[in-house]
């Protein structure tokens, strides 16, 4: 708790001080130290400054002061805790102890409430801030063991995480944050950054600089200096500097900037302990490099700093909580976040007159915007700090990127290149995939046989074999490709090729008016939607926000992949991978469209020119790659027992009741009527009876209330060649697109033969030709294991012509690419842009799909 929070009389054991510098020093000047004893003496409600004991001495502070220190007080100790506590400290109540009166009236024993301050003064909050890919989120995982992603481009990380650890007797809260090149207010993570240091107040600020990319990476770290907090450099990449002969004086470099640098390797855990140790003397004041320096932005800017400052800590409740002279700096930069800050002061109008004065005063002298004469004071400070301690060398890391990304994103090559890429990508997806698919299969198919060769018939038997196995069951066999298929796409983030993919494609979207940024996030979303969606922030201006957005639908997601890998080995036996691709590009063909019809017509903004990052390539690790998979591999398996077991259950069940369904026929009859025929062999009279028993299976699973509804939404579909049960696959796909497959894998399971009938005729010798409760058939020894491909491939209409042909595959694919992406997608675009931008697209996306599904059907008939 912090210490405005302690009533009258009450006291407290100080844990630490929060807050810039400059305060922190007044403060502990004072006598507020970590682990020493305050009083509150008066605390009114409206009392400011209030009156506090320490040391013996009476002294006012005021609330903004008491609210950044941290203390542990009896109030503090929930009641269980503190029995707990307790038992534990008195002497005389060893084991059996129960304190069961009111504990809040009991006064609390002084060493207990110093241990408690001293438990919790071993809290350190780190946060990690550092321009995008200088490898932040890297070091988190490794530090943390956390297995969060990451990328060789820039916003792969959209949101904070943290995580505790314990290192030797501390306990670490790290957070690690988006990358910022500077920390304004131009993007939403900037201020995010800059939010979280000024509100969550971390104790030290670990800036993360890429060691092979100092200059542009120490820029931010100004800022830092500027806020006068703590902080410690993580100069990570050492390897790639080191790599290239170049030299670093680093320990000099920290003395000049105040701030202890540590050279890590996150990628390998090198320096990781080094930093932690470090981190511990700088929390504890033991660090002799820590220092606050002022860079000098030049005698009229300083000038100009100064004036402004003055009125600022005129506000003790501002210059408390944030360093004046930052303040007066972020004014000068005419920083429209720090000019709110002050609305409330009273002398806010002086303020903003001096500040304007100053502006002018500077651009005058200057003949430069104020922000820029700022910036480049802060770059020769870089400069000069580097001429000293920084020595280039012999082999440039940027000349080989450069070699490399001479072939692969020349103006000839690039294209033909990413082609091959992705081509090479989908056909290993499928030949690769194609073998643990089929042990997978052979496993499914065992496990079926032996619920329908173990259970007894009835409903229970049926639920597992059709509902649960062949749902599940059905989806489960495409685990191998879609692992194989994040491989790939881990291998091309984290090499680099990722962004050389964006900014090919960049050209291309270039000349058709597009924001060339926007194209990662977009390569994302082959992956998932959803991160993809919160990607789209790094995007500086909301319109291309929301444009990419509502592209992103159409960058087929991997949750798709399940619904094309059964079409197309159904469907299509050669070119498989080209049918793939064929579908991607498609997916990345309506996005620009869409890109294009909606500039025109809706954003109607004119292009910023804007700088594509080119991060230098750099080898994969095999650690990152497996692990990605890996947990890849374990959401897919979270979503088969969660969603699509659900799913599978009431699709199931919506198509197995009502039981009591009124046939057109009167099968019963019919089949007594063969039963009683003396001149049928017994396999002749098996196999009418057979016949007639799907026949009766089909007319029920028509007239179920699943059958029902497909019926309902059929003159929608039947336009594009789809029938019913297409129909309720797509419905079900709302949730989540791999339910389609699960539930065809329910649908179009083998009708199920269960009337009593059977049991009237002899059926003892004739068991194994009949394995018709299958949902998923017995493995034959062809090897053909996809049962559910088979079932689809047999698929008849009632008139007899088949339901499926290639043409309606591929019409079903591109369907499936184009319609409502997922009820996840539409809540993140929801929460990104806003509630009319998610019904949009929900709409536009399914508008696109029926166009698009009805012209290939309709136009791909006429051959
Ligand atoms: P972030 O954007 O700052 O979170 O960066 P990431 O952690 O996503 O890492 C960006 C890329 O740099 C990834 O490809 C990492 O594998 C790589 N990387 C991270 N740390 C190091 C390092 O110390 N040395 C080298 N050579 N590569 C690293
Ligand atoms: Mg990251």
């Amino acid at each position: 708790m912090r210490l405005v929070d302690l009533k009258d009389n009450e006291e407290g054991i100080i844990i630490k001080i929060l807050g810039h510098g400059a305060f922190r020093k007044r403060i502990t000047e004072m006598g507020f130290v970590k682990g020493k004893k305050v009083t509150v003496i008066k605390n009114a409600p409206l009392q400011d400054p209030v009156e506090y004991k320490i040391l013996d001495y009476n002294i006012l502070l005021r609330r903004s002061e008491a609210e950044l220190i941290e203390v542990v007080a009896p109030s503090d100790f929930v009641a269980n805790n503190f029995q707990r506590k307790i038992c534990a400290y008195s002497k005389d109540c060893e084991n059996d102890c129960h304190i069961t009166e009111d504990i809040t009236q009991t006064t609390i024993p002084e060493d207990l409430l110093k241990n408690s301050a001293k438990e919790k003064s071993r809290i350190i909050n780190i946060a990690l801030v550092g321009n995008p890919n200088c490898g932040k989120t890297t070091l988190y995982n490794i530090a943390t063991g956390s297995h969060e992603k990451v990328g060789n481009y820039g916003g792969v990380t959209v949101e904070a995480r943290e995580t505790t650890i314990k290192k030797q007797s501390y306990t670490f809260k790290i957070v690690d944050l988006p990358g910022t090149y500077s920390i304004t207010e131009y993007t939403p993570e900037e201020l995010f950054v800059r939010n979280h240091i000024n509100e969550s107040r971390p104790d030290i600020v670990v800036n993360v600089v890429d060691a092979a990319n100092l200059e542009r990476n120490l820029f931010l770290t100004t800022q830092l200096i500027d806020m006068n907090i703590k902080v410690v450099i993580a100069l990570n990449m050492f390897d790639e500097l080191q790599k290239t002969g170049a030299k670093l004086d680093y320990e000099t470099l920290g003395k000049m900037l105040g701030i202890p640098i540590i050279p890590t390797v996150a990628r390998n855990g090198k320096g990781i302990e080094e930093l932690f140790a470090k981190l511990i003397e700088v929390y504890e004041d033991n660090e002799p490099t820590v220092r606050h320096i002022h860079i000098n932005y030049g005698k009229e800017v300083e000038k100009s700093i100064d004036s402004i400052k003055v009125l600022i800590k005129e506000n003790p409740d501002i210059s408390a909580k944030y360093a004046a002279r930052n303040l007066a700096i972020k004014l000068l930069e005419s920083d429209k976040t720090t000019l709110n800050l002050l609305k409330d002061s009273p002398n806010f109008p002086q303020i903003k007159q001096q500040t304007v004065s100053e502006i002018s005063a500077i651009e005058n002298e200057f003949k430069e915007k104020a922000e820029t004469v700022i910036t480049d004071a802060k770059y020769g400070f870089i400069s000069g700090a580097l001429s000293e301690t920084f020595q280039a060398g012999y082999e440039d890391n940027f000349k080989k990127t450069a070699q490399i990304d001479n072939i692969l994103t020349s103006k000839l090559l690039g294209f033909p290149i990413f082609i091959f890429f992705m081509w090479l990508m989908f056909q290993a997806t499928f030949t690769l995939g194609s073998y643990p698919q089929e042990w997978i299969g052979i496993g499914i198919g065992a496990l079926s046989n032996f619920v329908n060769d173990t259970m007894e018939y009835g409903i229970l038997r049926n639920l597992l074999a059709n509902g649960i196995i062949g749902g599940v069951g059905g989806v489960i066999v495409f685990l191998p490709n879609i692992l194989i298929l994040f491989f790939f796409i881990s291998f091309m983030e984290d090499s680099g090729y990722m962004a050389r993919a964006a900014f090919i494609m960049d050209k291309l979207m270039h000349k058709i008016g597009l924001h060339g940024k926007s194209f990662i996030p977009l390569v994302m979303g082959f992956g998932c939607t959803v991160p993809a969606v919160m990607a789209t922030r790094t995007l500086e201006n909301r319109k291309d926000r929301i444009l990419t957005m509502l592209m992103l639908p159409f960058m087929s997601c991997s949750a798709k992949l399940p619904v094309y890998v059964l079409l197309i080995s159904a469907f299509f036996p050669t070119n498989q991978g080209l049918v793939l691709v064929s579908i991607y590009l498609i997916g990345i063909l309506i996005s620009i469209l869409t890109a294009l019809f909606l500039k025109k017509y809706l954003f109607k903004e004119k292009d910023v020119p804007f700088v594509m990052e080119l991060p230098p390539y750099r080898i994969p690790t095999f650690k990152n790659t497996t692990s990605n998979m890996w947990f890849k591999a374990l959401q897919y398996l979270k979503k088969m027992g969660g969603v699509i077991l659900i799913a599978s259950i009431l699709i199931w069940a919506l198509g197995y009741f009502p039981r009591d369904v009124e046939f057109s026929r009167n099968f019963a009859q019919e089949i007594e009527l063969i039963n009683a025929n003396s001149f049928l062999t017994v396999e002749t009279k098996l196999q009418k009876i057979n016949e007639l028993e799907m026949e009766m299976q089909t007319e029920r699973q028509e007239k179920s209330y699943i059958g029902q509804m497909g019926k309902f939404i059929e003159p929608i579909i039947s336009p594009l060649g789809f029938d019913w049960k297409i129909g309720v696959s797509i419905i079900a796909g709302l949730a989540a697109k791999e339910i389609i497959v699960s539930t065809m894998g329910v649908l179009y399971s083998s009708p199920v033969i269960e009337s009593e009938s059977r049991q009237s005729i002899d059926l003892n010798n004739s068991k194994s030709h009949f394995n018709t409760d299958n949902a998923i058939p017995t493995a034959r020894n062809d090897g053909e294991v996809l049962g559910l491909a088979t079932n689809l491939q047999s698929q008849k209409h009632q008139n007899g012509e088949k339901i499926f042909s290639p043409l309606v595959a591929y019409t079903l694919m591109i369907f499936v690419l184009l319609y409502f992406p997922c009820v996840a997608t539409i809540a993140a675009i929801r929460k990104e842009a806003n509630t009319k931008w998610a019904i949009f697209a929900a709409l536009y996306t399914t508008t696109v799909a029926w166009i698009a599904a009805f012209l290939v059907f309709q136009i791909g008939g006429l051959f």
